[in-house]
This record gives C-alpha cells, sequence and structure tokens, in this order.
C-alpha cells in the first residue's frame, strides 16, 4: 500500500509499506477521506511542538472498516467511522474523570504515532465511531475539526440568545462559531484578515469585526445591542488578541482559550476581577463531543462547507504539498479524497 511520509521537515514522499497487521483491540481501516489540519503544516515546515520525525501526518480521518481485531465488534466490518485521534491512557485521575481529551499521556495518531495519509491504517476500536450513510466521507473527515469547537462550546456550556464573540476565523475558529450557532447564540466572528472575515460572513451568514479598528470594542458591543460578549471564544493562539479577551466581555463573562500560545500570558487583573471573569481552557475533544457533531450534521444544523475549501487527490498531493497546501494562501480548510 501506498503511504505518505513526512522524513523530516520540509520533506515528505510516497513510499510502499506492507498493509497494517491489526491487534486484538483494533480495526484495521481503509482510508477514505482525511481533513488537512494546522499541524500537517506546522509539521513540515518544522514548527509543530512535541514532534518527532519519521511521520505519517493526517489526524482527521474517516474511513471504512476492512477488518476487525479479535476483541472489537464484529459488526463495525464494512462501517464507515471516524477517529478520535487521541488515544488516552485510560488510568490516569484525567482519564477516570472522563476528559480522556486531556490525558496526561495522551497520544495522538498522525502527531505522535503514524496517522492517515495512507492507504490504510489500524486504529483502536476504541477510537472509531460509527458514521450513518447520510454523512459523506469528506464531511465525515472534518468530524474531529468541529469537534474541537464543540468540546469549548460545551466547556463554555453555549445556550441559546447568548451573546458569543469568536476570534479567529480559521477552520476551528469557524467550527467554533458554527456550533454555538447551533446551540442558538448570537454570534460575532472577529478576525485581522479580510480574507477570512469575508469566508466567515459568507458561510455563516454574520457579521464579522476587525480586531485592529480602533473601535473594535465599540463595534462589538453596538452588534450585541449595547452589551459586550457573554463568552469570548479565542482560537488564534495570538498573545495580543489573548490579552485583549477580558475587555470583550461583560461582567459575570467567560473567556474560553482553544488556540494555544506557547508563552506567558498577562491579563489585567482589576479588569479580570471586576468582571469575576471565568477562565477557561479547551484541548481537543471527547467522544461525547464527536457525538454531537454527528448529530448536528445528520439535522443539517451544521455542514462541511463552513471549513472546506478545495479538495485534494491522495495520489497526487505528495508530488506538490508544500505549493498545494503549505503556501497556499487561498487554502481555508483541505480535504484529501482516496480512492
Ligand atoms: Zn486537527
Ligand atoms: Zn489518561
Amino acid at each position: 500500500m501506498k503511504s505518505l511520509i513526512c522524513e523530516e521537515p520540509f520533506s515528505i514522499q510516497y513510499i510502499e509499506t506492507p498493509k497494517p497487521a491489526i491487534q486484538a483491540d483494533e480495526v484495521l481501516l481503509k482510508i477514505k477521506a482525511v481533513g488537512i489540519c494546522g499541524t500537517d503544516i506546522h509539521a513540515f515546515t518544522g514548527n509543530q511542538p512535541f514532534f518527532s520525525y519519521p511521520r505519517i501526518l493526517g489526524h482527521e480521518i474517516c474511513g471504512l472498516v476492512e477488518e476487525t481485531g479479535t476483541d472489537a465488534p464484529a459488526d463495525l466490518l464494512g462501517q464507515f467511522v471516524v477517529v478520535i485521534p487521541a488515544v488516552a491512557c485510560g488510568v490516569c485521575p484525567a482519564c477516570k474523570e472522563g476528559k480522556t481529551n486531556c490525558c496526561e499521556a495522551i497520544s495522538l495518531y498522525g502527531v505522535h504515532q503514524d496517522g492517515g495519509f495512507q492507504d490504510y491504517l489500524a486504529v483502536k476500536v476504541s477510537n472509531v465511531i460509527p458514521v450513518p450513510n447520510s454523512i459523506a466521507p469528506a464531511a465525515a473527515s472534518l468530524i474531529e475539526c468541529f469537534a474541537i469547537g464543540a468540546h469549548a462550546n460545551r466547556r463554555a456550556q453555549s445556550q441559546a440568545g447568548e451573546n458569543i464573540v469568536v476570534v479567529g476565523a480559521g477552520p476551528i475558529g469557524l467550527g467554533t462559531a458554527a456550533i454555538a450557532q447551533a446551540n442558538g447564540a448570537n454570534v460575532m466572528v472577529a478576525d485581522v484578515s479580510e480574507a477570512r472575515r469575508e469566508h466567515a460572513a459568507k458561510v455563516l451568514n454574520l457579521k464579522t469585526l476587525n480586531p485592529l479598528d480602533d473601535d473594535y470594542i465599540e463595534q462589538l458591543s453596538q452588534c450585541f445591542g449595547g452589551r459586550l460578549a457573554c463568552t469570548v471564544m479565542d482560537a488564534t493562539g495570538n498573545k495580543a488578541s489573548m490579552t485583549n479577551s477580558v475587555n470583550l466581555i461583560r461582567h459575570g463573562g467567560k473567556i474560553v482559550f482553544i488556540g494555544l500560545y506557547i508563552g506567558d500570558l498577562q491579563l489585567d487583573d482589576p479588569t479580570f476581577h471586576k468582571k469575576e471573569t471565568t477562565l477557561i481552557a479547551s484541548r481537543n475533544a471527547t467522544h461525547e463531543d464527536f457525538m454531537r457533531v454527528i448529530q448536528l450534521f445528520e439535522n443539517r444544523a451544521i455542514s462541511e462547507k463552513v471549513m472546506v475549501n478545495q479538495e485534494f487527490d491522495f495520489d497526487t498531493i505528495g508530488l506538490d504539498y508544500e505549493n498545494k497546501v503549505v503556501n497556499n494562501k487561498s487554502l481555508v480548510k483541505g480535504v484529501i479524497h482516496f480512492s
């Protein structure tokens, strides 16, 4: 079978590998579609923390179960599934509380171990969820990305009628905003990029703001009928943006940091305290979040079109990965199709 391997930064190539043999607790997936994530770009350019080479990338995976291990239910055979990329230890205190998304010994397919940029992948049966036939493989491959947003919304307990601003209109921000809308919230999206603002406004049919405008906070409050946001969800990983988040919320509001900034953050404590701010980190997603996204896809409350603007073939994407993916400025979200 064919695998696309990232040998070291700036080197990605096809190799022939044997079809994986599965363990008792695994299923063998024929890969059908894989979403391309920021990780798959940063790993190529050598900017991904906690990453080792060589690695087969791809963690947003939809596959068809072609074989089941002796401890896996046989009725999964022939079933389309989505992969939960985070393999959790099951015994640490976080896992025992059901927070497998922040397991102390977490390992992700496509990051810490090989992922979906290949024809077949052996995956633990605990890490696959059957996908109904009404959800096409390309959409199913994006369930993981939307689940990050579903998790952030669950952490924030976002509700109908709440004023929510999502800062950062990349795929994670777009997914987060789409889920908040599906929850019935009044959602605004802010991004410094005009192209991203235009994309968000078009696919989500909402108002967008530019954080670099002098009257950004006034505009925000105007959009929310004279009030600041109940919740800000920041998907930028940008220090200035995250520092400013406390200025965007009303008294009693919440901040959810989805994007990761590698360094120290500072918040103005008088503002933070005065508002009795709830500060929340959101990392990865759990089974429950994946199920929520599957339900929203089935109800057509969300669509993969919110993110996807380019599609590729597995047989050719590796030949020009740098231009078609890494340096492709018009790419919002790409999906790779497998034959
Ligand atoms: Zn991802
Ligand atoms: Zn654990």
